[in-house]
């Protein structure tokens, strides 16, 4: 079978692949979505949609949609290694994936854009003639011919392996793994919880509250120093057994959910951003933050910067490499800074002592808690709190 006739294949339904989606196709481009996943396919995540993440929903003009079936969380709550907790004051949500996804991909449709569910990328090949992308569908092999491919297939390597390009690192540089917990009562949390005992770090664990009887819980971190994932199941139990309010809710619910881990890809490394008819976005290009994991809101924000790259290079002839790196400038310009001060905010939350001397001095004030509030909110860079000059200023200045 032969699907032809698109200026656009894009590989990957999640936040970057449909943000891209919405973009292209609404500028008149007739894009491919492959999907891999069914419909209402789950993927491993926390579901908090943070500042970022709000302003890129803004931007595709989806934020009213998307949120309007959610309660905005109270606040966000870090807690210290000695259990110094932090109420942070700001917009936060917490999604299902499965919806929020699904939401996305309709979104995408609705724009324009030929969404192929169940549908695998299998090759893809870029010459002169442009860009073929073979596929494995429940109906047998298809190809999807464009003047441009889009790699948008997240944090798994084996979505980077259909670049077949030295420069992929296919070990992650974080893994991370939710669970729900659903209540017969209310849990009572109203806020967003980080965890940063000292038993997890320099991983942490949270617990956001769905809905009043539903809880997304989870624990993540960097590989060990050998290498190797952490071990997430076991940081989870000391978790459970060490935190008061964690084995709380643990022994509490009703039902513990299936666990369910994915790679994180951070740094905004790991992957080429741009090649000759290729764009990749999203976690596949390492967009998801060090730190805290959170990633939904800046793969969205790179898709966006990529559509405008590749609506002016479609529209100037061939997508070539040349033309396509632009796209490489614009992150590297707007936000390779954020991300470097995002990995070093990592090795300093490392130190238990750090963290509890941050929650210390933002307990007491109120400028350091507003501080935190602007990084959040991606007002200031994550330097102004974590970063000794930024902390201390704080201390001797009082912010
Ligand atoms: C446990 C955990 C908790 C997290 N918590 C949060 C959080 O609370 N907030 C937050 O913002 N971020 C969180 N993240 C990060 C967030 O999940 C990612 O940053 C985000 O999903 C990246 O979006 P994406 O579109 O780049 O990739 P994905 O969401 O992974 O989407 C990639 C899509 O590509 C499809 N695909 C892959 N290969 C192929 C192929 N060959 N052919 C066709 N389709 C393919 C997949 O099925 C998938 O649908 C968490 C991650 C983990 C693992």
């Amino acid at each position: 079978m032969a699907a032809g006739g698109h200026d656009m294949v894009v590989i990957g339904a999640g936040p970057a692949g449909c943000a891209f989606a919405v973009e292209a196709a609404g500028r008149g481009f007739r894009v491919a979505l492959l999907e891999a996943g069914a419909r209402g396919r789950d993927k491993a995540c926390g579901g908090g949609l943070m500042a970022d993440a709000g302003a890129a929903l803004q931007g595709l003009d989806l934020f009213d949609s998307v949120t309007a079936h959610l309660q905005p969380a109270a606040g966000l709550r870090p807690h210290a290694p000695n259990g110094t907790g932090v109420d942070l004051n700001g917009t936060f949500y917490v999604t299902r994936r499965t919806l929020f996804d699904a939401a996305l991909q309709d979104a995408a449709g609705r724009a324009g854009a030929d969404l192929f569910r169940e549908t695998r990328a299998t090759a893809v090949e870029r010459g002169a003639e442009g860009a073929r992308v073979t596929a494995r569908t429940p109906g047998g092999e298809a190809v999807f011919r464009g003047a441009l491919t889009v790699l948008a297939t997240g944090g798994a390597a084996q979505g980077l392996g259909l670049l077949s390009d030295a420069r992929v690192r296919r070990a992650a540089r974080g893994h991370a793994m939710r669970r729900f917990l659903t209540f017969q009562r209310p849990h009572g949390l109203t806020r967003l919880h980080l965890w940063f005992d000292r038993g997890l770090l320099p991983g942490y664990g949270w617990a956001f509250p769905v809905s009043p009887t539903v809880l997304n819980t989870g624990v993540g971190g960097p590989p060990t120093p050998a290498g190797r994932p952490p071990r997430l199941k076991h940081l989870e139990r000391r978790l459970e057994a060490d935190n008061r309010l964690a084995g709380r809710l643990y022994r509490t619910a009703g039902t513990v959910g299936e666990a369910a881990g994915a790679p994180l890809r951070t740094g905004l490394c790991g992957a080429p951003f741009s090649g000759e008819r290729l764009l990749v976005v999203g976690e596949a290009a390492g967009s998801t933050y060090a730190l805290s994991g959170e990633g939904m809101g800046k793969a969205m924000e790179t898709a966006r910067i990529a559509a405008d790259v590749a609506d002016d290079a479609l529209r100037r002839g061939a997508p070539t490499a040349d033309a396509l790196a632009a796209y490489d400038h614009a992150l590297e310009r707007r936000l390779r800074g954020l991300f470097r001060a995002y990995d070093r905010a990592q090795e300093r939350v490392a130190r238990p002592g750090f963290v509890n001397a941050l929650a210390r001095a933002a307990s007491r004030s109120a400028a350091m808690r507003r501080t935190l509030e602007d990084v959040l909110a991606e007002r200031r860079s994550p330097d102004a709190a974590f970063s000794p000059g930024g902390f201390l200023k704080h201390i001797l200045l009082g912010g």
